[in-house]
């Protein structure tokens, strides 16, 4: 170990731009074994380890790394899934620069240890070699519902059915998975890896709903008559729109829309509906992961040019950097310092969207910049297809209301510190709570409010 200053920091290799426009494939490749013992081979070891604080499921990082290094390929599998419910899908989608590495002691001047990769690698080999995650046989008669097969749902699950709780799923889409399923693009995420966990919870014993709201198809009342505990983790996709004029054009549209349409039909559903932007020219708005999601599903649906446009720089940009630079080698064209202002229309139909250009103030206390329009910058981008990546409100279905759960401020599920809700027999995590965040910290609320649940059964 500590050999940082033997071997520098390697990230996976990424597939060469041509062949990744032609399809969905993921982009980046798993580590082979020796590169990755060598890059587990830097970690220094530390006592009191950052990556782990960095990590919001506090994995025990330096832990697995060594037993990587070392070949306990089976000690380093069993320490990575013990704290988290799908270790080879958060190395794979999480933004480890902000997260362990960007707090690995070496991230300042020699290269944080490539933790994400390493985390892929070994669960993966692990996977190869038929080793599977371990749960208990269902003990005792109490059964927990949950309603949302995202993250947040399967992570509750997961260490539900480990603690041999019985757990029945509903998920009002004709796949499990959530955002890992019809969100993140199979260029990040190859959706076998989602498919393959939620079968080892069916192996496990978990029954799955699909095709099930719960309160369209089954009502509230029902599900707290029937289960001991509920946990809701059904998420906060619904779009934003920028409010302007002439957003009500056929040819302008949400993100989900556009992601969504694309993920069921490589899935082989027909019948979904499906946005066409081949040959076209395509203007996104946004500036976060799901813009670059969008930028890069255009670029590989044959748009014939794709246009991201941001009201401030590069540098204040809030997603993940290497989605950034992937996207610009893949062709996407980006616009920074612009706002949307107005949708150009001939009859229904967007021709182009008119934007302000911006400029950015000083940075006040907390760091933040705003945003000031420049008076008589309006110019027109043209466009055939304009879509809205401007992020994510929560949904306030009738059941909140049925089942005396309240909202907090902005409109999502409110809980306490032990993830009980105001209705004490439902807890509730991921983003209807947070808001639009990220899967590793759903993950963390599905498996903090697995202990809740299971502490209150006991
Ligand atoms: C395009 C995109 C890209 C992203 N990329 C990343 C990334 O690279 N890395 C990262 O960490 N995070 C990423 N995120 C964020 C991440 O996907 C989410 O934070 C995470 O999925 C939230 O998990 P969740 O379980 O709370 O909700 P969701 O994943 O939204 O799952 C909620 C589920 O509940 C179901 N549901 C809703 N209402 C009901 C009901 N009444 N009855 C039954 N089922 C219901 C929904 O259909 C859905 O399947 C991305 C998000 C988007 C939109
Ligand atoms: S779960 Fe995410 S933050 Fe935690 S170790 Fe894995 S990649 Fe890093």
């Amino acid at each position: 170990m500590i050999n940082f200053t033997k071997f520098e920091r390697i990230n996976p290799e990424k597939r060469d731009v041509l062949k990744r426009l032609k399809d969905y494939d993921e982009v980046y490749q798993v580590f082979g074994k020796h590169r990755a013992r060598e890059q587990s081979d830097r970690c220094m070891q530390c006592g009191d380890p950052y990556c782990h604080t960095g990590c919001p499921l506090h994995n025990f990082i330096p832990a697995w790394l060594k037993q990587t290094a070392e070949k306990n390929m089976d000690l380093a599998f069993a320490l990575s899934n013990e704290t988290s419910p799908f270790p080879e899908i958060l190395g794979r989608i999480c933004p480890q620069d902000v997260l362990c590495e960007g707090a690995c002691s070496l991230n300042t001047g020699h290269g944080a240890v490539s933790i994400g990769a390493v985390e892929t690698h070994l669960n993966e080999r692990a996977f190869e070699n038929g080793m599977k995650p371990k749960f208990s046989p269902i003990k005792g008669d109490k059964k927990v519902a949950i309603i949302g097969s995202g993250p947040a749902g399967i992570s509750a699950a997961t260490f539900l059915l480990r603690r041999g709780i019985a757990v029945e799923m509903f998920e009002r889409e004709d796949r499990a998975g959530g955002l890992l399923m019809y969100g993140i693009p199979g260029f990040k995420l190859d959706k076998s890896t989602v498919e393959r966990r939620i079968n080892w919870l069916l192996e496990a014993g978990m029954k799955l709903h699909l095709n099930c709201e719960i309160g369209l198809d089954k009502s509230i009342k029902e599900i707290e008559d029937e289960f001991d505990a509920i946990f809701v983790g059904i998420g906060a996709k619904k779009g934003r729109w920028a409010n302007i004029e002439g957003e009500d054009a056929s040819n302008v549209h949400l993100a989900m829309d556009f992601l969504t349409g694309i993920q069921k039909r490589n899935l082989g559903n027909t019948e979904a509906t499906f946005i066409d932007v081949k040959d076209k020219r395509v203007v996104v708005i946004g500036g976060g992961d799901t813009a670059m999601d969008c930028v890069r599903s255009s670029v590989r649906e044959g748009a014939s040019t794709v246009k991201c446009l941001y009201r401030r720089d590069e540098a204040n940009m809030p997603g993940s950097k290497k989605e950034v630079v992937n996207a610009k080698e893949e062709g996407v064209e980006y616009i920074f310092n612009v706002s949307p202002n107005k949708i150009i229309k001939k009859g229904d139909t967007a021709v182009g969207i008119e934007v302000l250009k911006t400029e950015l103030s000083q940075a006040d206390e907390s760091g933040r910049q705003r945003v000031t329009i420049i008076d008589g910058s309006e110019y027109l981008e043209d466009a055939d297809v304009i879509i809205f990546a401007l992020g994510f409100s929560p949904e306030t279905p009738d059941f909140f209301e049925d089942a005396n759960l309240k909202t907090n401020s902005w409109g999502g599920i409110d809980i306490n510190a032990s993830y009980q809700t105001s209705n004490p027999k439902f807890y509730a995590g991921g983003d209807c709570n947070r808001g639009a965040h990220l899967a590793v910290t759903a993950a963390l609320d599905g498996r903090e409010a697995a202990a809740q649940i299971e502490k209150a059964l006991a």
